[in-house]
């Protein structure tokens, strides 16, 4: 390998391949910094370079690269793990992190390495929703009930009356939960417990997903609500409506 490196409007090279190594480590080079090697028509991100090279460099590699060695997942290359930093199930190199950890505050998802919510905090999250929504049908309920012809006066009205309370029964909590996770990706309760509907790879849940799983949740509340307890037996912390619908919950 004979690389070249911008350095401000200089060009610094050729340097090889451990040279290479040993300058992003210490941070002089990172993904973004623009490099050039003989038979390449323009200057490139190293980023992009690495990634294009990485199947060559991976052979050449694997003949010298000892033990305890790991591959950063954002630029590609082989470092020691004592000069890496560990995130989840993702390796990254000293010239990666600054970027690598602006990700994970931008709340770009890695891959691998999502933060699962757990049992508890979810259940704390379903306690507010739960709060809201009895507020909620108060608020239906309360001019219902006055309006409603009581069942002794008139048992005929009464039952024309029970299709009404039915749908506001079911169709508020469904229209919350559709609305809050297609929109938001969160309900109140999960806004406000940091938390997040997602999808397996971290995007975003569509308004369909997020009603069928608010019918999920109708199977995971039957039998002593086993569908809800999964949760906390789960490797992703997935309840049985995540399961059926492929949604995560996670800590944004
Ligand atoms: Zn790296």
């Amino acid at each position: 390998m004979n690389l070249y490196y911008a350095e401000g409007d200089q060009q610094v090279g050729p340097i090889g391949k451990s040279e290479l190594q040993s300058l992003i480590r210490s941070k002089k080079l990172n993904a973004k910094t623009l490099v050039w090697q003989p038979g390449m028509e323009n200057w490139e991100e190293l980023g992009v370079v690495i990634r294009s090279l990485k199947g060559k460099m991976n052979d050449a590699d694997s003949a010298v690269v000892p033990a305890k060695q790991d591959r950063c997942s954002e630029c590609g290359l082989t470092f020691n793990e004592d000069d890496m930093i560990r995130f989840q199930e993702a390796w990254v190199c000293a010239g990666c992190k600054p970027l690598f950890v602006q990700k994970i505050k931008e709340g770009v998802s890695i891959a691998g390495a999502m933060d699962y919510a757990g049992f508890w905090i979810r259940f704390g999250a379903i306690a507010i929703d739960g709060f809201i929504l009895w507020i909620i049908n108060l608020v239906f309920f309360i001019p219902l009930g006055i309006l409603a012809p009581t069942s002794g006066d008139n048992p005929a009205a009464f039952l024309s009356f029970m299709p009404i309370l039915i749908l506001v029964q079911y169709a508020i909590p469904a229209a919350y939960d559709t609305w809050f996770i297609g929109k938001y990706g969160a309900t109140p309760g999960k806004m406000a417990c940091k938390l997040k509907v997602v999808v397996e790879d971290g995007g975003r849940v569509t308004y369909l997903r997020a009603l069928g799983r608010h019918f999920g949740k109708w199977l995971s509340s039957m039998i002593l609500a086993i569908g809800f307890i999964m949760a906390a037996f789960d490797d992703q912390k997935r309840t049985l409506h995540d399961r059926i619908c492929e949604t995560r919950v996670v800590r944004k």
